[in-house]
């Protein structure tokens, strides 16, 4: 239990019978401006020193590196927890915002075969408030920065949001009612796992949904992306007409292009059909380069003849910035500057 666990009700609790303001005080301090309980100066100096030592005002997660891109625009950071596991966050400034990618697990069971965080394997699930913590230090680190306004999250970090649900979504819940993030400005990024697209719909939040698609045909997608075995493109494409029609937000389709293994015309018909099918936006990104993966992107020649295929089909696409490649912050390649079967520091991974 950490700070960004609690709830506010907990966090009155500590404070035992002082009035609403201190505890929105308290809250603001540690929420907004992460300043430690010593450190609160709005509250009265009896009630600070008694908060000082609190273990579960203290912040769940240690810097361990940061590291640069895109003339300081995108900033990596490592992170480790007090039990050693090790995740990713990269925020990302644009001319008239700023964007944070959070990870939701140590590491990824799903394993994707050209995946960084996939070819790690699985450590553990984030908690509520390790998730809710990687966002708030993106915006105050944003504001120090003099970067736009952080506005928008994306789940598109270390792990697969949806399958550790009620942590993913309890931090959603709580990213708009305490930092002020709106659904529509938060994106989860799922590799296709339908009960969990399912019941998200059924949420009543209007949160953007990405699905990393990459393959149009059960045969290659079975290579890919491992867990389509379990849930077929059929019934992936149908939860995804579900979401759209309940939530009314339109779902983007993520395609890493991997040269002559997803980049064909067969492939682009494929995806056109599909995304026509669900009404979804194409987001295409060249492959990142990972060490377990021997296949590069596709070169800018089939790039470019990939998005004319589609859009002669109709398709909505855009080809999607590859923010941070020289300091491996893009998508894909967080693998927490570690080696493979090495999630924790000096611990082996479980197998997936
Ligand atoms: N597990 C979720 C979210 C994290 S991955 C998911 O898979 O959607 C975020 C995105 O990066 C996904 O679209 C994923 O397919 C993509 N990705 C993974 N490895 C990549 C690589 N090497 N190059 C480019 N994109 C990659
Ligand atoms: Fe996990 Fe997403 Fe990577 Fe697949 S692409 S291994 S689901 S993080």
């Amino acid at each position: 239990m950490s700070r960004f666990d609690l709830d506010r009700e907990e966090l009155a609790g500590l404070l035992d019978k002082e009035p609403a303001y201190r505890v929105d005080q308290l809250a603001h301090a540690l929420y907004r401006e992460l300043k430690e309980p010593g450190e609160v100066t709005t509250l009265p100096a009896s009630l600070r020193q008694r908060l000082a030592g609190a273990k579960e005002l203290e912040l769940a997660l240690r810097l361990v590196a940061t590291s640069e891109a895109d003339d300081a625009k995108t900033v990596k950071w490592l992170f480790e927890a007090g039990d050693g596991a090790r995740v990713e966050t990269v925020l990302m400034a644009y001319p008239r915002r700023a964007t944070v990618c959070v990870s939701s697990q140590a590491g990824c069971a799903m394993g994707c075969t050209f995946c960084a965080t996939g070819q790690l394997g699985f450590a553990r699930h984030l908690s509520r408030g390790e998730i809710v913590e990687q966002v708030a230090r993106a915006v105050a680190e944003a504001a120090a920065r003099g970067f736009p306004r952080l506005s928008n999250v994306v789940f598109m970090g270390m792990g697969e949001p949806l399958a550790n649900y009620g942590p993913v979504l309890g931090a959603v819940r709580r990213l708009n009612g305490d930092l002020g993030i709106g659904a529509r400005a938060m994106t989860i990024s799922t590799v296709g796992i339908v009960p969990g697209i399912r019941r998200l719909a059924g949420e009543g939040m209007q949160v953007n949904l990405a699905v990393s698609l990459h393959a149009g045909n059960d045969a290659l997608r079975d290579r890919l992306v491992p867990i389509n075995r379990r849930y077929r493109l059929a019934e992936l494409v149908a939860a995804c007409r579900e979401y759209r029609q309940a939530t009314g937000r339109r779902i983007s389709f993520e395609w890493a292009l991997i040269s002559e293994v997803n980049d064909r015309p067969s492939d682009a018909d494929e995806l056109a059909e599909l995304a026509a099918e669900v009404g979804a936006h194409v987001n295409l990104i060249p492959l990142n380069p990972t060490p377990g993966y021997g296949v590069p992107g596709s070169p800018p020649e089939a790039v470019s003849r990939f998005v004319r295929h589609l859009e002669a089909a109709g398709t909505n696409v855009t080809v999607r910035d590859t923010r941070g490649r020289e300091s491996a912050a893009a998508c894909g390649q967080l693998a927490a500057g570690l080696v493979p079967g090495r999630l924790r520091r000096g611990l082996a991974v479980a197998s997936a």
